[in-house]
């Protein structure tokens, strides 16, 4: 007879979008959603029904402001802003009045008036192109049930099992932060993305995460014993013993690993020989400027703007929007250095005048959109350079291929300048200005671009898409991205050689960067400056104060010829194991080399 196992093991994947690994029994967490009936309200009671949403309007704020007051008090006041912006949604001029507009117009009842209006923006958000955009409807959903249960006076539910790991549909940035005092082991959801504020909460808290998994919720029954690896973005449902043993000592080494990571961030980035590196921080949303003093960033190598403006939801963010957003990022990461780069539409992002291309990536992209539209470039330039005045700062340029376009922006930035000291606005006037190296003219003609901007920045996500024809997001050539193809480093290192003659600064700010294998080949090919999520900067420091230069010259010397990637992927998993011990499990997730 054939005896069946009443608990089947499963694996589902998804995106990590908070490193850790949890192991422990599944929480299952459901919504109650309340359905609303639509009611007419007669007008001898519309007054009391326009009280009745103020009221749960009111206990909405009572909510939120206890949700702010806990973030800041876990994680500080950069955190909080999540829900501070929620808190002003509340009163949006587009949202409140017009609730208010349709009960009285329609006489309907407050529930279904909440319904309507928030259904409808949050629609239009979810057709959005921006995946931004898509993901802060969520936002919207919850300010929604939000209210509905306070005119319901229904108690607002978000209490769990203490040590589960939740497995949910969907789940908010406001629950996250509240399960947190439950001490809630990891969070699997069937939706979401990296930058949905339910990410952004789960890195702030440490608690390991996966996202969009399309189905968890299906496979997952309460109580299944689940292991969360939130490195690779696996989910292993009811596992043999085996593979329970294999993930327990894998979180084991996890932990040590972070902990060995803490005491690495005050430590200098320098190698055994004597030489600094640069570690700078990629960030792109507010929230995330706590962790440049968590992971002990050396300021901004990469500030992608066009989040800034996403966020608003329009294209057309203004000057002092933009100068606000500016500013706090720069008071908080001075006295170190912000590197704002201008804001790169188009490609794969939104491109604000809703045109469609065959070829994105090889069209009206990065600086050729800002030097058409200067009703964009000029607020974006003039944003940065008023931040300016209030601690370092460099202007990045996006997408350049050719000379003339550095060219023309330097005269736009002179004649803003202009503007400003004529209307008495304080800005730095010797604000450095670089390149992105991105499109392989700019590497091949890197003398000619040394001689005429500031510093370099390698963007090896778009170069390597550029040099090998290969379409970084499409899965059907993803094996043949390969970011340490000998091309692409020849490239590397013809712009880290016209720098050095040129005696301007190069950075990197793609995701090479965060590829351990590749930091010893970078640093010998003369890259000065990594610039990476902050989480990554730790480990990068590791591998930097484990080598020599000299070291770091000879492998960039085989890796310039290395004609088999998984050949050369061995050599520098040796290598890691025998200089960095235990980095290297980190890399299981890193197929290319
Ligand atoms: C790059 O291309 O490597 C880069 C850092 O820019 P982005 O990923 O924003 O295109
Ligand atoms: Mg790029």
């Amino acid at each position: 007879m054939i005896s069946t196992n009443l608990i089947s093991s499963a694996l589902e994947r998804g995106i990590a979008v908070s490193p850790g690994i949890a192991i422990g029994p599944a929480f299952l967490f459901a919504k109650v959603s309340f359905d609303v009936e639509k009611i007419s309200i007669d007008s001898k009671v519309l007054k009391n029904e326009l009280s009745r949403f103020e009221d749960a309007v009111r206990r909405a704020e009572r909510d939120l402001n206890k949700i702010i007051s806990i973030t800041r008090e876990k994680l500080g006041e950069h955190s909080a802003t999540i829900f501070e912006a929620q808190l002003l949604m509340l009163r949006d001029q587009s949202l409140y009045p017009e609730v208010v507009d349709l009960i009285e117009k329609s006489s309907v009842n407050a529930g279904y008036a909440v319904q309507t209006v928030m259904t409808k923006h949050r629609r239009l958000m979810e057709a959005s192109d921006s995946e931004y955009l898509r993901e802060r409807a969520n936002d919207l959903l919850d300010i929604q049930e939000r209210i509905i249960r306070h005119l319901r006076r229904g108690r607002i539910l978000s209490a769990v099992d203490e040590n589960s790991i939740v497995i949910s549909e969907n789940l908010t940035a406001a629950d996250i932060i509240l399960f947190s005092r439950k001490g809630i082991l990891g969070c699997v959801t069937d939706f979401g993305g990296p930058t949905s504020h339910v990410s952004i909460m789960a890195r702030a808290l440490h608690v390991p995460a996966i996202v969009s998994t399309h189905g968890i919720t299906n496979v997952v029954k309460p109580g299944d014993l689940i292991i969360l690896d939130g490195i690779k973005g696996e989910v292993l449902v009811n596992p043999d013993e085996a593979t329970l043993a294999h993930y327990v000592s894998k979180q084991e080494r996890y932990s040590r690993l972070v902990q060995e990571d803490k005491t690495l961030v005050p430590l200098p980035a320098e190698t055994l020989d004597g030489h600094h590196v640069g570690l700078q921080a990629n960030l792109e949303l507010r929230e995330e400027l706590v962790q440049l003093a968590e992971y002990g960033a050396e300021g901004i190598g990469l500030y992608r703007t066009e989040m800034a403006l996403l966020m608003e939801g329009r294209a057309l963010v203004t000057e002092t929007e933009q100068f606000t957003h500016y500013l706090e990022v720069v008071e908080a990461a001075r006295p170190n250095t912000t590197t704002f780069r201008i804001l790169d539409l188009g490609g794969d992002k939104m491109l604000p005048m809703g045109n469609r291309e065959h070829n994105p990536f090889l069209g009206w992209r990065g600086i050729r959109i800002m030097l058409d539209k200067m009703e964009l470039l000029v607020p974006n330039l003039r944003a940065m350079l008023r931040a300016s005045a209030f601690g370092p700062v460099r202007i990045l340029l996006p997408m350049v291929s050719s000379i003339r376009e550095v060219r023309s922006f330097r005269e736009i930035m002179q004649n803003t300048m202009l503007d400003l000291k004529a209307e008495g606005i304080d800005f730095d006037p010797n604000v450095p200005m670089g390149v992105m190296v991105e499109v392989p003219s700019v590497a091949l003609a890197a003398d000619q671009f040394a001689r005429e901007t500031d510093f370099f920045s390698i963007g090896t996500n778009d170069l390597t898409q550029y040099v090998l024809a290969v379409d970084r997001g499409n899965d059907l050539v993803a094996h043949l991205y390969d970011e340490m193809h000998p091309a692409v480093l020849q490239l590397i290192q013809m712009t880290t050689t016209a720098a050095k003659a040129a005696g301007i600064p190069v950075s990197l700010c793609g995701e090479l960067a965060t590829n351990l294998r590749a930091v010893p080949v970078l640093l010998g090919l003369g890259v000065d400056t990594f610039s990476a999520s902050p989480i990554y900067l730790p480990g990068i420091k590791r591998v930097i104060r484990a080598m020599k230069m000299s070291e770091g010259q000879a492998l960039a010397k085989k890796a310039l010829i290395a004609s088999d990637p998984a050949e050369f992927r061995a050599v520098m998993d040796k290598w890691l194991d025998e200089h960095a011990c235990g980095v290297s499990f980190f890399l299981e997730g890193k197929q290319t080399a």
